[in-house]
């Protein structure tokens, strides 16, 4: 019998996804009723109230938009 070897189709898919939440605009929108005025204006750390060192990872945003930063050994999973 005669075997079909028709094989149009040969492109390669190999296509780089990038990662599932990267870059800006990916962070949750968090309530910060409960945070102080220095927290909500990201200059304190919205955990433990640090000002300094200054916070620097970014962790979600406030319903108007601001930024709530906190230090970056709670964002390692450690207690603080
Ligand atoms: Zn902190």
């Amino acid at each position: 019998m005669t075997s079909p070897d028709t094989a149009p189709d040969s492109s390669p898919h190999t296509e780089p996804h990038p990662g599932p939440e990267t870059g800006p605009g990916t962070v949750p929108t968090i309530d910060g009723s409960d945070l102080t005025d220095t927290q909500r204006a990201g200059n304190a750390c919205a955990v433990c109230g640090k000002t300094w060192p200054r916070p620097t990872v970014l962790i979600g945003r406030l319903p108007d938009g601001r930024q709530l930063l906190i230090c970056p050994e709670h964002a390692t999973g450690s207690p603080p």
